[in-house]
């Protein structure tokens, strides 16, 4: 049997990467389109242009407000009409990337990403989310190939919020648990339909020892604008290492609990990374260890303030029926077959109501 490890043709990270943009672009074009929100437009969105402008790369731009939805692509695409760029340019945090993901597929043209933010790894990956207009989760699509080259400016990244690069800690954190169970099931496949591969374990595992070692670290500098050694290392995790984790090596409970949790009352607010951490309280639960992990786990989230409880995502107060609807629709997430045996809701519902009661007496 075949198997796939897919990646961006390059990763660029470092205090004023960014520069290089214009250089990256060029090698792929004469005219690109940069896609981002109206915040992080007006926070890059001239210095893209002279970039771009120094590089002789002819520059088009699209902002917008609202949620990725079908809707809005359609809008965007009106706005660009019908010429194809020579490259998509994608800035942002999440939503931003998504979006020049979405005008990427229909221009089947390449994306460069810029991530902003480290609040989790779409810039390295091929997929991208549609909600519909009530942000439910509409559909997860792929593009034929990963980003061409992801930018990550850790100058500007250490700008954002120390809450934005938790939920990226959070995003990441899950990802040896959830390769290590892709690897163990018979039918484990990752982000490509295959086989997951020993190389994307060994990135997720490298990707778990950097954050144990230097999250709380880079969190300290985290908004301040000078990013550190930890903090490059603990970007390098989040985007770099997590992303090829999970698409080669495969997701897991951790990730399929996301599904249910994104439509639980305060929780659906709650950032996709600090649902990823709940989740994965949940998968090691389901995983019924007896080694050192969780405890290990448990010691970090108090130690940085990542989620131990629903109520750490706002939800201090869920009923046994709210836990199994949500462990209902987490069960038709594909990543459920990653895991070593066949799960029911009240599976679910049982390690959610472990997880619970476990921080409750801690509390106590
Ligand atoms: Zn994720």
């Amino acid at each position: 049997m075949q198997a796939v490890f897919g990646s961006p043709g390059r990763y660029v990270q470092g205090a004023g990467a960014l520069d290089l943009l214009g250089e990256h672009v060029a090698r792929l074009g004469r005219d690109a389109v940069l896609v981002a929100d109206s915040m992080v437009m007006a926070m890059i969105g001239e210095r893209v242009g002279r970039l771009c402008s120094a590089a002789a790369v002819a520059l088009r731009s699209v902002g917008f407000d609202e949620g990725l939805t079908p809707q809005l692509v359609a809008r965007l695409v009106d706005e660009l009409g019908g010429t194809a760029p020579a490259v998509i340019i994608a800035a942002g945090g999440g939503r931003s990337i998504d979006a020049g993901k979405a005008l990427a597929d229909h221009y089947r043209a390449p994306v460069i990403t810029v991530p902003t933010v480290a609040s989790n790894d779409a810039p390295t990956s091929k997929n991208y989310v549609l909600y519909d207009e009530q942000h439910r989760l509409l559909a997860v699509r792929h593009l034929s190939y990963s980003p061409v080259c992801v930018i990550a400016d850790t100058a500007l990244i250490s700008q954002a919020p120390a809450q934005m690069l938790l939920a990226g800690i959070g995003d990441a954190i899950s990802k040896s648990f959830e390769a290590a169970q892709c690897a163990a099931a018979l039918q484990g496949r990752n982000m490509f339909g295959t086989r997951p591969l020993l190389s994307a374990q060994a990135l997720a595992r490298e990707c778990h020892r950097v954050l144990v070692a230097d999250a709380q670290g880079a969190l300290a500098v985290a908004g301040s604008g000078q990013p550190d050694a930890a903090f490059e290392r603990v970007v390098e995790a989040t985007i770099l290492m997590s992303g090829l984790g999970f698409e080669s090596g495969g997701l897991s409970i951790a990730h399929a609990l996301t599904r249910g949790l994104s439509t639980l009352r305060e929780a659906r607010r709650a950032a996709h990374g600090l649902q990823v951490a709940y989740g994965l309280l949940v998968q090691l639960e389901l995983e019924q260890r007896t080694d050192g992990a969780r405890a290990e786990i448990e010691a970090l989230y108090r130690q940085i303030g990542l989620p131990l409880s629903l109520n750490g995502l706002g939800l201090g107060d869920a009923t046994r029926e709210e836990l199994e609807a949500a462990a209902e629709l987490s069960l038709a997430a594909p990543h459920m077959k990653n895991f070593s045996r066949e799960l029911s809701a009240a599976d679910i519902a049982d390690a959610m109501q472990v997880v619970e009661a476990r921080a409750l007496a801690t509390l106590r």
